[in-house]
């Protein structure tokens, strides 16, 4: 009953001899944060890109709810998978709503209820729909930013985040404030959420459990955050 299956696979980008993962199985519960950490380089951002398929992987298989991705049609990924990434990149040409329900958008709701997403996103991104729906992406604050690419990924309400060291370019003290809103929404939302770190305390904060990966593939899987300390 894993809602995401890794199940030995190999990613071998083009022009490399050396996988960027291999061997990788992974199961990730239904609404649980499996939290991968390591090293840089070794293979993070690679599995979350395998997973929404942004990449192909060069063996093994992926299955999300049992279904094999790669029979999966992209659109219907797009929306069952919300993304977010460190430096998330608002339009800068686009409102803070249209760029907050950039989904919804790509999947031409209606006009009326696209907006009205937007102002929930905005909501759940803590900014006035009244103040910040017309405003452009320049005039947030970097923790404000992050929180506009956190509730864009959320705009078609998919099952699964996939998160790539989101609060990772945030100062210290704002990424506290980050995490802690985060916790407070996913006790919600009850997301399936895969969220990579190379911080370990980070991997401890957030995760229900933890996956440390080496390079290429999981070394250990902890069920719980505390035995990565017994690690
Ligand atoms: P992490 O997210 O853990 O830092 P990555 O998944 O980004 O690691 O990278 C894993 C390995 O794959 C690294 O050795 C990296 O250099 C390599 N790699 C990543 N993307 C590409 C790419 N597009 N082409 C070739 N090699 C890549
Ligand atoms: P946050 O905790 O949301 O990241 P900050 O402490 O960085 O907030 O910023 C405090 C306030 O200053 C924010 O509510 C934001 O409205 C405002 N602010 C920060 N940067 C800018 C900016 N470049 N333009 C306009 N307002 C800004």
């Amino acid at each position: 009953e894993a809602k995401i299956r890794l199940d030995r696979v190999e990613k071998k980008y083009h022009g490399t001899s050396v996988p960027a993962v291999e061997e990788l199985s992974l199961d990730v519960h239904e609404g649980e944060i499996l939290v991968l950490v390591g090293p840089s380089g070794c293979g993070k951002s690679t599995t979350l890109r395998l997973i929404n398929r942004m990449i192909e992987p060069t063996g093994g298989k992926i299955y999300l709810d049992d279904e094999d991705v790669t029979t999966v049609d992209p659109d219907k990924l797009r929306r069952r998978i919300g993304y977010v990434i460190q430096q998330i990149g608002l339009f800068p040409h686009q409102t803070i709503a249209q760029n907050i329900a950039t989904v919804p958008r790509m999947l031409k709701w209606d006009k009326a209820r696209i907006a009205a997403r937007a102002d929930e996103l905005l909501h759940l991104a803590g900014l006035d729909p009244e103040i910040y729906r017309d405003r452009y992406p320049k005039e947030l604050s970097g923790g404000q930013a992050q929180r506009v690419g956190v509730a864009r990924a959320l705009g078609a309400d998919p099952e699964i985040m996939l998160m790539d060291e989101p609060f990772g370019a945030i100062d210290p003290i704002t990424r506290e404030r980050l995490q802690n809103e985060f916790l407070r929404l996913q006790a919600e939302l009850k997301k399936t959420i895969v969220f990579v770190t190379h911080d370990i305390d980070e991997a401890i904060k957030m995760g229900d459990r933890i996956a440390i990966l080496g390079e290429r593939s999981v070394i250990r899987q902890l069920d719980t955050p505390e035995r990565i300390l017994a690690f």
